[in-house]
């Protein structure tokens, strides 16, 4: 499956959990906040939607690699003279959390199901963000896998990729691919929204691919090109029963999936 050698990650994993039947692993900006936060501070304080999306569109095609498509948008907010505190700041205020993850997470902690976010945003704003939205304690908690960040002493800043020799700046399937070698893998459930997801897609058991009213729906648009089964939900809440049903054994993963065209 992972024919391609690993990249070199600059930052630590945490410990793989060896000893459980499901994980979560979900992309944190868009998926478990109702708006991507990097977009946010793109379309407002950097150099806007309209480029934005022109980038993001560049990389779907594949003409730009997500490293550095993002490197420029994040640049553009540097540029705007915004410092990291700041743009802390902002996110707290507008940030909002999936309205059925608080639910689907405490579900998933009382069934020792692990939830761990994988992102391509920065680890420290994530936890600023989710601080905000589900206390500090759920939020010490949740494990996250992401980039960093160096902060300069004039106070600028700049993406620290965890796989800088990755075109994907942060290649996601590296938090799936070790639960796929243990001895008894456990079944992995990855949701996900946009282009930061596309190198987990077809690593996961069951993928999750969130739709959204804006039409930004970059990874649904993805994943019908490359015929990569997934299932379409619009919140966590439509999710979790789905989640539920297989955890119990109810039903299989491929009676959710849905239907993609075969070209
Ligand atoms: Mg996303």
């Amino acid at each position: 499956m992972a024919a391609e050698i690993a990249p070199e990650s600059t930052l630590p994993y945490p410990p793989i959990h060896t000893d459980k039947k499901f994980i979560v692993l979900s992309d944190w900006d868009g998926t478990i906040t109702t708006y991507d936060s990097n977009d946010y501070m793109t379309d407002n304080i950097g150099f806007g939607k309209e480029k934005r999306r022109e980038g993001n569109l560049e990389i779907l095609a594949g003409r730009d690699t997500f490293r550095d498509g993002f490197r420029k948008m994040l640049a553009s907010v540097v540029e705007n003279g915004h410092t990291f505190e700041q743009c802390k700041e902002i996110l707290r205020q507008n940030i909002k959390l999936d309205p059925g993850f608080k639910e689907f997470y405490t579900w998933c902690k009382s069934n020792d199901i692990p939830v761990i976010i994988v992102s391509s945003g920065m680890a420290p704003l994530i936890r600023a963000v989710l601080s905000n939205l589900v206390g500090p304690e759920a939020a010490d908690e949740i494990e996250i896998i992401a980039n960093d960040v160096t902060v300069f002493p004039d106070g600028k800043w700049e993406i620290k990729f965890r796989h800088p020799s990755s075109g994907f700046g942060h290649d996601k399937s590296q938090a799936i691919l070790p639960y796929r070698k243990l001895s008894e893998p456990p079944t992995l459930f990855f949701f996900g929204d946009g282009v930061s997801d596309i190198s987990a897609a077809k690593y996961a058991d069951m993928l999750f691919v969130k739709t959204k009213l804006d039409g930004e729906n970059d990874l649904a648009v993805y994943c019908q090109r490359e015929h990569i089964k997934h299932v379409l939900f619009s919140d966590f809440s439509n999710a979790l029963p789905i989640v539920q049903s297989v955890v119990r054994g109810e039903t299989a993963i491929d009676e959710h999936i849905s239907i993609t065209p075969s070209n």
